[in-house]
């Protein structure tokens, strides 16, 4: 939420980077305030709708407002508009960026890999599961029917077969799925979801890695929404032993715009082994001319990329290091405290019955009932009358046998039931988890 107070602190930041050009001679590019206000009203009343998604009574979809220092940092930058394609394009973000990726390759205990930021988690998944076919060519990419819808695509799109594993009542990849598939003996890759976009499910990776001992074959984890919860200290045992086991993945996609506090447009891939540069190597003959040093486009697949993501990625590092036991990795507990609370207070109401064990932030639950089309119906109605109270949920397509292991429902002609979903993931849901309980206990009284 840009406010009048981060307004003014851009301003003092901007006269200290206005200071370092301050020998040009003078120029000041045209702005004719009298044809901009108009249009800039418009876009203000146009953008009033829009879902409150900065306050914490929006609890829906998977959408956290960026950091304050986040937001100041990229509006700054935009006084250069960097473009961390090339160093010609944007040197000191490009500085800034391969910061960065040291920060967060750390926090899965990696010193020296290959990585990039990305425009987002889509591109760089894709960039993994291409270095995974370069290194297996024609070999199978599975993942759980739970991983995100975006890997099907990309091995469309790569013209890499692709198989989807079957999945636990908890959401994570069913392991004795996983070794049918395995037994085949033409799988190249194994993609492991470190936290699923629906339910929040993180895949048995100490387990996986065993299979990968007998089997062979490359893990890439797409840790895009979950990576972050690596800092946590809030997790159950059994997670906490997942994400420890990312240290020895092969490539790792974090979505700095999903955890991370940032604007959207930045995701993150990271390699173990740096030597799958080779695969980049191509010749620009007009983007390289500034020097011999590493050129962030001589590692990615997109060239011109917003070198201003990088610059609010480092201002959020250098205020909330992303370390075990800091104030983010802290953040992240209160977003699992506020799940827990939610949790609690459904399962104690019997008008709601929770339809997973939920691991991380995200909660999927349903108004009690006993077959498919009632209860599809007395969802999506308690969605419509939480948001005319201003609370946000999310609503999600379930298969009937998904709900059916929580909450007994008559045999049914419909092959998915409407449930209500909540992604608990701003830490002042925490506070707020509360007030939250108390507008859905009184909808599922009423
Ligand atoms: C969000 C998400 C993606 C896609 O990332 P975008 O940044 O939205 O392109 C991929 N995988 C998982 C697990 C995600 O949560």
């Amino acid at each position: 939420m840009i406010n009048h107070a981060e307004i003014a602190m851009l301003e003092e930041a901007l006269e200290t980077l206005e200071g370092g050009f301050a020998d040009l001679p003078a120029f000041a590019p045209e702005l004719d305030p009298q044809r901009l206000r108009p249009v800039l009203e418009e876009v203000a009343t146009r953008m009033q709708d829009n879902y409150p998604y900065p306050h914490p009574y929006y609890a829906g979809q998977m959408l956290k407002p960026p950091h304050p220092v986040a937001r100041i940092a990229y509006a700054l930058s935009m006084y250069i508009n960097p473009n961390n394609h090339a160093l010609d394009g944007g040197r000191a973000s490009s500085a800034m960026e391969k910061e960065c990726i040291r920060d967060i390759a750390a926090m899965f205990g990696w010193s020296e890999p290959l990585g990039h930021l990305t425009g987002g988690g889509t591109m760089a998944n894709l960039e993994a599961l291409w270095i995974s076919d370069r290194l297996h060519p024609g070999k199978r990419i599975l993942a759980s029917d739970q991983a995100h819808y975006t890997h099907g695509r990309i091995t469309e799109v790569l013209k890499i077969p692709f198989g989807a594993v079957a999945s636990t009542a908890t959401g994570s990849m069913d392991l004795k799925a996983l070794e049918n598939e395995l037994r085949q003996g033409d799988v190249g890759t194994v993609v492991t979801t470190m936290g699923t976009t629906g339910l929040g499910a993180v895949d048995p990776l100490p387990e996986i890695l065993a299979l990968q001992a007998k089997y062979g074959f490359r893990i890439h984890a797409d840790a895009a929404y979950g990576g972050y919860f690596v800092l946590a200290s809030a997790l159950g045992d059994d997670v906490r032993r997942r994400y420890d086991a990312l240290t020895e993945v092969d490539s790792i996609v974090i979505d700095p715009h999903k955890h991370g506090l940032q604007p959207y447009g930045c995701g993150c891939v990271l390699f173990k082994d740096p030597s799958v540069v080779k695969h980049y190597k191509h010749d620009s003959a007009y983007t390289y001319f500034s020097s011999d040093e590493l050129h962030l486009g001589e590692i990615s697949l997109e060239c011109s990329r917003a070198g201003s993501s990088a610059v609010a990625l480092w201002a959020t590092h250098r205020m909330l290091p992303p370390v075990a036991e800091g104030e983010f990795a802290t953040s992240l507990d209160r977003c699992i405290s506020a799940m827990h609370q939610v949790r609690a207070a459904l399962d104690a109401n019997v008008a709601f019955t929770v339809l997973h064990d939920p691991m991380l932030d995200i909660i999927v639950f349903s108004v009690t009932g006993d077959d498919a089309e009632t209860i599809s119906a007395a969802n999506q109605r308690l969605f419509d009358r939480a948001s005319r109270r201003n609370l946000h949920l999310a609503l999600i397509e379930m298969p009937v046998e998904f709900v059916s292991n929580r909450m007994p429902i008559d045999a049914s002609e419909e092959d998915t039931v409407t449930c209500l979903r909540s992604v608990l993931m701003k830490p002042e849901h925490d506070e707020w988890a509360h007030d939250i309980i108390g507008v859905l206990s009184e909808l599922g009284d009423s």
